[in-house]
């Protein structure tokens, strides 16, 4: 399959068209952005490490019984996918507290939730991804209830998953970032899981092993990406 037109040009990833029209082809680019598109850099392999993290963490998810927009890896840095109806919300799962809930609530980086917390957050980067709640989502035509209960229930599952994997690997999975969209009526996960859209952490140091080594300038950022890689598995 290959790609025609590009369809639409994002801060880390360009979508493009394909002779079918129910597929898409995802090109991860080695762009890395922050804060709404403000501080943007170039890292080398970054958009084939992603690609690859993201089809390897798709198919752990499919294999769980989540299913996913995932048709076939193309190349290091292209993923074939069906082409989904975005839900134009992010659905956020927190494990500990870090980002934006420490800006939000009165609390500070690393507290261990209860049970985790689940929250929406509109797309929209000029308003700085403004969270959202159930009755938006109806009241603004963006999604019905339905929608609403299986990414909720998606997301919870997804966590339950994922906590353990990188649990196994000697990381705490802090928080995460997921996107859904339709198909013929069903609600798939779309775009990517890497290090770009979750937190984690070393168990033993706490050493941040995610996009936080970008946003905070901690460096290191790609050898964190392809030590998280090669502790769950990923080929690279
Ligand atoms: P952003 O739009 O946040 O800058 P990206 O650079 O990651 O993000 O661009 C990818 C875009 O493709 C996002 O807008 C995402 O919602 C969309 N997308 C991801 N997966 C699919 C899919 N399977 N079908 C249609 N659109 C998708
Ligand atoms: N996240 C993301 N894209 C966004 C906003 C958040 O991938 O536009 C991810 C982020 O990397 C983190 C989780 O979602 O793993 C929770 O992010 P938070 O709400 O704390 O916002 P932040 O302060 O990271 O912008």
């Amino acid at each position: 399959m290959e790609k025609k037109a590009e369809l639409y040009r994002g801060k880390a990833k360009t979508v493009y068209a394909t002779d079918d029209p129910e597929k898409l082809i995802i090109f991860f680019r080695n762009d890395t952005s922050a804060f709404d598109g403000l501080k943007i850099q170039q890292f080398n392999n970054k958009g084939m490490i992603n690609n690859k993290f993201n089809y390897f963490i798709m198919k752990k998810l499919e294999a769980a019984g989540v299913p996913t927009q995932v048709e076939g890896l193309l190349s290091d840095t292209e993923l074939l996918v069906k082409k989904l109806e975005m839900v134009p919300v992010e659905c956020v799962v927190r494990n500990y507290t870090a980002g934006s809930i420490c800006k939000r609530l009165p609390v500070k980086e690393g507290q261990k939730l209860e049970t985790p917390t689940f929250e929406f957050f509109l797309k929209d980067d000029a308003l700085h991804d403004p969270m959202v709640n159930d009755s938006h989502i109806i009241s603004f035509g963006w999604g019905t209830q339905e929608d609403i209960d299986q990414m909720k229930a998606l997301s919870l599952k997804i966590n339950d998953v994922l906590k353990k994997l990188f649990d196994d690997a000697g990381l705490i999975l802090v928080d995460f970032k997921l996107e859904f969209g339709k198909f013929h009526g069903q609600l798939l996960l779309g775009d990517e899981f890497s290090p770009d859209g979750c937190r984690l952490w070393d168990k033993k140091t706490m050493k941040k092993l995610d996009k936080d080594r970008f946003r905070q300038n901690l460096g290191g950022v790609m050898e964190a990406y392809e030590e998280v890689a090669h502790r769950i598995g990923v080929p690279l």
